[in-house]
């Protein structure tokens, strides 16, 4: 039996830009239907196939920086000159519901609930090597050599971060990688702190 959840826990991941965090997250969340996707505010434009409320919440910057003064992001970020956010009363209602929160953010952003948020679950997801993520970013064939320079230099400060986060996610293939976020999950559901509930109901603690 699996015990009701207090709260849900929140749950981080980052990775560089061409590392298949999108595919490895439609992998999970088709396999994982209780986990609630947050979908981020970004000022940046739809790329082809985007959609409004699904993707993201595009809105102005006018709009974007409405919500940083009217304290309503939990986190945000700039990221390659656009903004990026993540709503606040969302997260908080969906946690406080004990539904789980998965939030695809960049390295900037998950600092900001790591101080704010600490008992959240920080994941880090790689490519098997450097080659590899270069690779993969010339194989969309959306962009060119300099954006793609640009990707894998940031990148490369990205990675600097690893250390900051609780677990290394390898993504050498998609099945891989959604088998260890799923171990991840399972691991943090059994934490004795998300049992507490249980803990008291089964012996009257
Ligand atoms: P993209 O423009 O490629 O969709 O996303 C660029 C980066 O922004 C990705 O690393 C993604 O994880 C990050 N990102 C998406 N939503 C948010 C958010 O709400 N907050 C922050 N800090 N980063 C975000």
């Amino acid at each position: 039996m699996t015990p009701k959840k207090q709260r849900g826990q929140l749950i981080v991941l980052s990775g560089p830009s061409g590392v298949g965090k999108s595919t490895v997250i439609a992998e999970l969340l088709g396999q994982r239907r209780d986990i609630y996707f947050s979908v981020s505010y970004t000022t940046r434009t739809p790329r082809v196939g985007e959609q409004d409320g699904v993707n993201y919440h595009f809105i102005t910057r006018q709009e974007f920086e409405r919500m940083i003064d009217g304290d309503e992001l939990l986190e945000y970020a700039q990221y390659v000159g656009n903004y990026y956010g993540t709503s606040l009363k969302v997260i908080q209602d969906k946690l406080a519901a004990g539904i789980d929160v998965l939030l695809d953010i960049e390295v900037q952003g998950a600092a900001k609930v790591r101080r704010r948020v600490p008992e959240a679950v920080f994941l880090f997801i790689i490519p098997p090597s450097f080659e590899e993520l270069s690779r993969r970013l010339h194989g969309r064939n959306t962009d060119g050599e300099e954006v793609i320079s640009g990707r894998l230099e940031k990148a490369r400060t990205e990675f600097k971060e690893i250390p900051n986060y609780d677990y290394l996610v390898i993504n050498d293939k998609v099945s891989h990688a959604v088998e260890e976020i799923e171990a991840i999950l399972t691991a943090c559901a059994c934490r004795v702190e998300n049992r507490e509930n249980f803990v008291k109901g089964v012996f009257s603690l």
